[in-house]
Formats: C-alpha cells, structure tokens, sequence
C-alpha cells in the first residue's frame, strides 16, 4: 500500500518515513504543498498523511483542492497541538481525520489502519447512472448485457462523473482528475471527452454524457426521455 506524507519538517518527514516503510507501507515524501498536491494527483496513493502548516500552499488549501477535483483518497491532517480550530478546519475541508503534533507513531499507524478500513467498508462495489454501471473495485463498465472498454483514464473521468451524477463537473477537475499530466492544456480534455462519448454513449445511441456550456461536463440519467 503506497502512502503519501507531506510534511516540511525535514526530520519528522524522515522519521515518518522510516516508521511507515518499516510497517510495510510505501512510502513517498513532499516537501511543500505544491508538490503533495500534485504528487496526490498522479492519483497513485492509497492514503495520504497532510501537515496543516505548510510552505507553497497550505495543508487545508491542498485538501480544498483535491475534494474539488473529486480526489478520494483518505487524508489524515497533522494539526499543531492545542488547534480545536484547526483540526474542526482540517475535518470542515475534506479530511478524514487529524491527529495532533507531537504524535505517537503507534497511534498514527493504527489511525491509518482504520482509515483504510473505514473507507474499505463504505466504498459503493458500483455506481449506477442511468444505463451505465461502474464496478469501482473491478474498474468495470458496462451498459446492460455488455462491458464497454475503456483505458484507465476514460474510467477514471467516468467515475468522478458518476459521483457527482447530474452535477455539471468542470473541465479543469475532470482534468486534474484523469488526465493530470495535460492540465497545462484546458483543450485537450473536449478530445478525451468525445472519445469517451463514443464509447459509452454513441454507440449505444444514449446521451447520458452531456456537455454544460462554460463550466464543463455532467453524467445524466439520459432514459426519462424515451
Ligand atoms: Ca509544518
């Protein structure tokens, strides 16, 4: 299981590293918020550990940002001692739970241990909208009587789609989200789009994949119509 820490003091990051490999995790380490957001968005990570108080972008700005661009991953903050704000801030803004400096490892290991299972056990095993069916855990679709193949990308835009069902999602997120690695390029996601349209909507003949003018994209329930 592969862990993301993002903490500047170089030390503790150290340390952190050295304790959470030896329980067997992987572990990769960022120095500054900017760089944890978009290591985090490489989308490679099973948990992330957050300090609140970072240099670049902020803790809470980093959450802020991937629950926006639909980023699931559990997020356990490191809060300064004594922050009833902070960490009611930490919790306000996205992450699934804190645990206050200076930290006993052997709690910080069993907190993760129950964030992972915490998330195991309420993940939906699909997600339906409309016709289309996603098996989150398989990274299946399928329309009724038939899987539609998609490269990992296409599902992974589906899925943010499918969990905002009839919410219009903008192009920037569903970029940062599938397709990080072209975010530079806003108009590279209309092409990824309509690849993906094809697939799951064109040739079945449904529009469940629908563009919003100036925001972006939403995934409708397209069979009211008939
Ligand atoms: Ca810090």
């Amino acid at each position: 299981m592969r862990i993301l820490v993002v903490e500047d003091e170089v030390d503790l990051a150290h340390t952190l590293h050295t304790r959470l490999t030896a329980e067997g995790y992987s572990v990769d380490l960022a120095h500054d918020g900017r760089q944890g957001l978009w290591m985090a968005r490489t989308g490679a990570y099973a948990l992330v550990v957050l300090d609140l108080m970072l240099p670049g972008l902020n803790g809470y700005k980093d959450c802020a940002q991937w629950r926006r661009e639909g980023n699931s991953t559990p997020i356990l903050a490191l809060t300064a001692k004594d922050g009833d704000f902070d960490q009611a801030e930490a919790l306000d803004t996205g992450a699934d739970d804190y645990l206050a400096k200076p930290f006993s490892y052997m709690v910080l290991v069993a907190r993760l241990r129950a964030l992972v299972r915490r998330v195991t056990a309420v993940a939906p095993p699909v997600l339906a909208v409309g016709g289309l069916s996603l098996d989150i855990a398989g990274r299946i679709c399928r329309r009724p009587g038939v899987r539609v193949e998609l490269t990992p990308r296409e599902f992974a835009a589906l899925e943010l789609l499918a969990r905002r069902a009839g919410q219009a999602v903008s192009k920037t997120d569903l970029l940062y989200h599938a397709w990080p690695d072209e975010a530079w390029n806003p108009n590279l996601v209309e092409a990824r789009v309509s690849a993906l349209r094809k697939k799951v909507d064109a040739a079945f003949h449904r529009q469940s994949l629908q563009t919003v003018r100036g925001t972006g994209y939403r995934l409708v329930d397209d069979r009211e119509r008939d």
